[in-house]
């Protein structure tokens, strides 16, 4: 079974926990002590290392910084009450990294280096993973190319790095979302559904615009005829239709482990679920009908977050009060009570680190 990569630890002398104030984080400004680094060369991942967190020297002629082959994911790990630490199914994340890195020509990352060598940092650095409500560790593993050559080929050299850091319990203040009819952040036959680095630098410019209008987030639509809608941000879009849980299903948007594991969820309790093309057409006849009884964007970073406004063509469509939603509170109360180890888990979703 798979290669045996040897991975070295170096310990830092130099530790930063003490400095951590566990009770003000936030998000990605904190790094634990430790990364995992692995570097690719000639077909194979040669060298896998632990080190201590620190500056990594490129050349300028770094390919991926020219022609953008760059992939990362988002997971994160939890404290139990009984101080054990649950990281939340990385081997979706495992999986999608690897759909991406082969969408980008890049070399897929064997499970040895991913998953034993994120369970190996985060047993290192469990001591930042936070212990306070609501709070967690997040996780970038990410890998580029590192071939230093001008020339656009696909690079004959790549590094995956994983870095963490603790964050504090997200806010989840309901957004006000616009749909985008003109800007496209992904095209069919392209690489929407890659959390590929360039998918993010493409969406800051219109995201803005929407923002100087009022707005949070923007809610993406097909780029072909601006007829469908698509995800928001860095997180994915659910719905309530009449008695059926909806969420876009496209190649286009990215397949999100928090939506997936909201709709699982919703099946165990027997809620029909959909993965299917929602119209904006339907959705805003929806809301004007009540046949929309929810929203919300879905992803790591922030779990689930309530949509309570949306902007189109000009006109705001207000949704119910986030508080009253039977659904939403339900099943984020219980997708978190599972992270954080206070009940049962059902789907076997908690990878405790030994
Ligand atoms: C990461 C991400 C999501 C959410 O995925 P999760 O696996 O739930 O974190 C959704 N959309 C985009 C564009 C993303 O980058």
């Amino acid at each position: 079974m798979g290669h045996p990569y040897n991975i070295e630890v170096e310990l830092t002398q130099n530790s930063q926990l003490e400095k951590v104030d566990f009770n003000n984080l936030k998000f990605g400004q904190i790094l634990s002590d430790h990364m995992l680094v692995a570097d690719y060369d000639d077909g194979e991942w040669k060298e896998v290392k632990i080190v201590p967190y620190g500056n990594i020297s490129l050349s300028p002629a770094t390919s991926a910084l020219h022609y953008g082959q760059a992939i990362f994911e988002g997971i994160k790990a939890y404290k139990f009450e009984d101080d054990r630490v649950s990281i939340f199914r990385p081997d979706k994340n495992f999986e999608r990294f690897n759909k991406s890195a082969l969408r980008l020509e890049m070399p897929a990352v064997p499970k040895e280096i991913f998953i034993d060598g994120l369970k190996k940092l985060i047993d290192i650095d469990r001591n930042f993973v936070p212990n306070t409500a609501g709070a967690s560790l997040y996780i970038r593993p990410y890998m580029f190319a590192t071939e230093a050559a001008l020339g656009v080929h696909p690079s004959k050299s790549y590094k995956f790095v994983i870095i963490t850091g603790p964050v504090g319990a997200y806010y989840n203040k309901p957004l006000r979302v616009k749909v985008e009819t003109f800007y496209t952040r992904a095209a069919a036959g392209g690489v929407g559904f890659s959390k590929n680095a360039g998918n993010y630098a493409l969406a800051l410019y219109p995201t803005k615009l929407a923002q100087d209008e009022g707005f949070d987030q923007l809610i993406w639509t097909d780029a072909k005829e601006h007829k469908y809608v698509e995800e928001a941000g860095t997180a994915n879009l659910v719905f309530m239709l009449g008695d059926t849980l909806v969420t876009p299903g496209s190649d286009t948007v990215l397949q999100g482990v928090t939506r997936h594991s909201i709709m699982d969820i919703a099946n165990s309790w027997g809620i029909k679920t959909e993965t299917r093309d929602v119209s904006v057409k339907e959705l805003i006849d929806g809301i004007e009908t009540g046949q929309v009884s929810e929203a919300f964007a879905a992803g790591t970073a922030a779990t689930l977050t309530p949509i309570s406004e949306i902007g189109f063509e000009g006109k705001v469509y207000k949704l119910s009060d986030p508080e009253t939603r039977t659904f939403s509170n339900r099943v984020v109360n219980y997708l978190n009570d599972l992270r954080y180890g206070k009940i049962e888990d059902p789907f076997g979703w908690n990878f405790i680190v030994e």
